[in-house]
C-alpha cells in the first residue's frame, strides 16, 4: 500500500494526454510474453495486431473452473500448440506457449501426479518456449513439491521457466520462489519471475533473474507505476506483459504502456527493451524463437483451416475493414 500512495503522489500534477493514439506507437512492434488468448476473442486478436503486437506467449494456467481429470489437461495443452496457435496466425500474430501445471491445481495431488506424467509429451513440441506458469499461489507444501519437480523438468529440458509469484504475501513468496529455483540448480538467467512490483523488483534484478511485470487494471501494477519503475531501474532484464485472461484485464496493456512511456520521456531504446526485446532474449534460450517467423505469419489467409475448422463461420468472408460501421 505504501508504494501505491507514493506513486500516485509522485504522478500528481503531471499532465499527460490519456487517450491512446495508435499514431504515437506506429512503427513500433511489441511482444507480449504472458497472455491467455484461449480466454480472449477474435476482436482482441484484431486490436492487438492493429496496435503492433507481432508475437506472444500463452502460458498454461488455471481455467477458472478446476479440472476434474487429466484428459482436460491433455486437451488444453494440445489446444495451446494447435488450435490457439492457428487462431493467432489468422491475425498475423506469432503464437508461442509455455507448458506446465499451474500452482492452484498443484494442490489436487492425485491429478497433479497424472499431469506430471504427461508434461514430457508436450514440453519438447515446436513453439514451446518454456515451462510455465508454475510457482506459488497459497504457498502450500503441494505447490512447493510440484514447483520443484517442474523446475527439474525445465533444467533437464534446457528450457526457461516462467514463474507466477503469489498475490498474497508477495515479497516472501517471490524470495522463496527464487531460493528454490537456485536450490534446484537453475541459473537465474533461465528464470523469468513474473508479477513483480516495487517491493520485489530490486532483489529479483540483483540476483540476476528476469523481472516481468503484469500491467493490470485495478490490481497488481498500473502502467503509471511501471513508468516509474523503468525510470528508477532502467530497462535491463525487465519486461512487461498483459497477463490478459478471463478476468478484467487489457490485451493492449503493452502498446498502451509503450505510449505512456514515450509521453513520459523514456527513450525509445528502453521502451523497445521492456516491450519487445528482453522477452525475446529470455525465451529464445529455448531455441524455439526465430524472429523471421514474426514476418512469415503476417501472410494471413483467414480461409485457412486447422483440423478442418476455420475461424470463419459457415459462408463468412474473411474480415476486411474493421472500422466500417457496415456489418454484412
Ligand atoms: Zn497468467
Amino acid at each position: 500500500m505504501c508504494c501505491n500512495e507514493n506513486f500516485e503522489e509522485r504522478n500528481k500534477g503531471e499532465k499527460i494526454q490519456t487517450t491512446l493514439d495508435l499514431n504515437d506507437i506506429s512503427g513500433m512492434k511489441f511482444f507480449d510474453p504472458h497472455i491467455h488468448m484461449t480466454s480472449r476473442t477474435t476482436d482482441d486478436y484484431q486490436a492487438m495486431a492493429d496496435a503492433g503486437i507481432v508475437a506472444l506467449i500463452e502460458p498454461a494456467f488455471w481455467l477458472g473452473q478446476p479440472r476434474t481429470g487429466v484428459d482436460s489437461f491433455t486437451d488444453y495443452y494440445s489446444s495451446l500448440i494447435g488450435w490457439e496457435r492457428f487462431r493467432s496466425s489468422q491475425f498475423g500474430i506469432k503464437h508461442y506457449c509455455t507448458i506446465g501445471l499451474n500452482s492452484r491445481e498443484a494442490n489436487n495431488e492425485k491429478l497433479a501426479e497424472q499431469v506430471m506424467e504427461i508434461l514430457p509429451q508436450f514440453i519438447f513440441k515446436e513453439g514451446v518456449v518454456g515451462i510455465g506458469e508454475i510457482g506459488f499461489d497459497d504457498q502450500t507444501a503441494a505447490e512447493e513439491k510440484y514447483y520443484r519437480l517442474q523446475l527439474n523438468l525445465g533444467l533437464e529440458a534446457g528450457l526457461p521457466v516462467q514463474i507466477h509469484t503469489p498475490h498474497r504475501d508477495k515479497k516472501k513468496g517471490t524470495q522463496r520462489s527464487m531460493d528454490i529455483a537456485i536450490e534446484q540448480g537453475l541459473a537465474p538467467h533461465m528464470v523469468i519471475v513474473d508479477h513483480n512490483n516495487e517491493e520485489t523488483v530490486k532483489e529479483v534484478l540483483d540476483r540476476g533473474f528476469w523481472a516481468a511485470f503484469t500491467i493490470y487494471p485495478f490490481t497488481k501494477m498500473g502502467n503509471e507505476r511501471m513508468v516509474e519503475v523503468v525510470k528508477q531501474y532502467g530497462s535491463e532484464r525487465i519486461m512487461i506483459n498483459s497477463a490478459a485472461d478471463w478476468g478484467i484485464s487489457d490485451p493492449l496493456a503493452i502498446p498502451k504502456t509503450a505510449a505512456l512511456m514515450k509521453r513520459s520521456g523514456i527513450s525509445l531504446a528502453d521502451i523497445e527493451l521492456v516491450t519487445y526485446r528482453n522477452a525475446i532474449t529470455a525465451f529464445a534460450q529455448s531455441g524455439q524463437i526465430d524472429e523471421n517467423d514474426f514476418t512469415a505469419v503476417k501472410n494471413i489467409d483467414q480461409s485457412q483451416k486447422f483440423a478442418s475448422n476455420s475461424i470463419l463461420r459457415g459462408g463468412q468472408q474473411p474480415r476486411i475493414d474493421k472500422n466500417s460501421i457496415i456489418i454484412s
